[in-house]
């Protein structure tokens, strides 16, 4: 019984020691477990949290956003996340819920501390007046495109912020200081895409799906008409033959698509003489489109050197 209650001790001891090792490394050693939907918020966070969080992307950025192929690898990422970081209003409805229901991590479901949604505060545009999802449209909360305005890229850098604090109080100053520094960097990017941008002020452009109205009001384009019936709808062939008819009536300049299939925006410059311009709504589909800044730098540029 002696000898018992002193292999009890002795167990206790080491696992007492071994917990105060495993905490005061998760505390002090690894970095907090991020994951994003998007790379684009994968950036961001890195830049407000530094070596102070390991941030992993599910989608690479060429993927339609409404449909990231969901692989088998993106479950044990996000059972192990601490965090998750989502674009919002149900931009990811059609693939992440599925995958959150079998990765068996209750900090990271909607509304727990570890679910960090980037639309909060974002002014919504193209709000629907009643919910319309049995129609299959892909936006049932208004356009979830926001990321595209670089004004609201500063409102999800924010709720990236906010989000980490209220998990990692303890970084809080951290997390402060990079959330300004950054702030301050898009500032003075976003006062030299206003400039570079005025080229684009008035330029008609056609869309192969709804995601261009933020960038559109940020920088004055003006849309013409979408190749989607409406979000997420492919075209009937009489809605292409109005389509031709608008591109050709408003003399539209540019027709922008991104992971979509080729043929319908080539079939319509062959129509009409547009310009076709293949722009990914998100960070990371091009080498030189790996952070969020130079994403939209890259849009910007793509544009004004397509209407110029
Ligand atoms: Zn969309």
């Amino acid at each position: 019984m002696k000898s018992l209650t002193k292999i009890n001790k002795c167990q206790l001891l080491i696992l007492v020691t071994a917990l105060a090792w495993i905490s005061s490394r998760s505390a002090f050693g690894q970095p907090i477990r991020v994951v994003a939907t998007f790379p684009d918020l994968a950036d961001i966070t890195r830049q407000i949290g530094k070596n102070l969080v390991s941030v992993e992307s599910l989608a690479t950025g060429v993927e339609d956003p409404h449909g990231v192929p969901m692989k088998p690898s993106f479950v044990p990422r996000l059972n192990r996340a601490n965090l998750l970081i989502v674009t919002g209003l149900d931009d990811e409805h059609s693939w992440l819920p599925a995958l959150l229901e079998v990765a068996s991590n209750p900090k990271i479901l909607a509304g727990q501390p570890g679910y960090i949604d980037c639309s909060v505060g974002v002014p919504v545009l193209e709000a629907p007046t009643r919910i319309d999802r049995a129609e299959g449209d892909l936006h049932p909360k208004g356009n979830p495109h926001y990321l595209l305005d670089p004004l609201y890229g500063k409102i999800a850098a924010q709720n990236i912020a906010t989000g980490l604090t209220r998990n990692f109080p303890q970084y809080e100053a951290d997390f402060d200081k990079n959330l300004k520094a950054y702030l301050a960097e898009l500032d003075s990017w976003i006062g030299r895409w206003e400039k570079v941008a005025a080229p684009l002020r008035g330029v008609k452009y056609v869309e192969y799906h709804p995601e261009w109205v933020y960038f559109a009001n940020r920088f004055r384009l003006q849309r013409v008409g979408s190749i989607e019936i409406k979000p997420g709808i492919e075209p009937t062939p009489n809605h292409l033959v109005q389509l031709v008819q608008q591109i050709k009536q408003e003399n539209a300049q540019v027709l922008i698509y991104g992971s979509q299939n080729p043929r319908i925006p080539q079939q319509l410059q062959g129509e009409t003489g547009i310009k076709v311009l293949r722009l990914y709504t998100s960070a990371g589909a091009r080498s030189e489109t790996d952070t969020y800044i130079k994403w939209i730098d890259y849009t910007v540029h793509s544009l004004v050197q397509a209407v110029s």
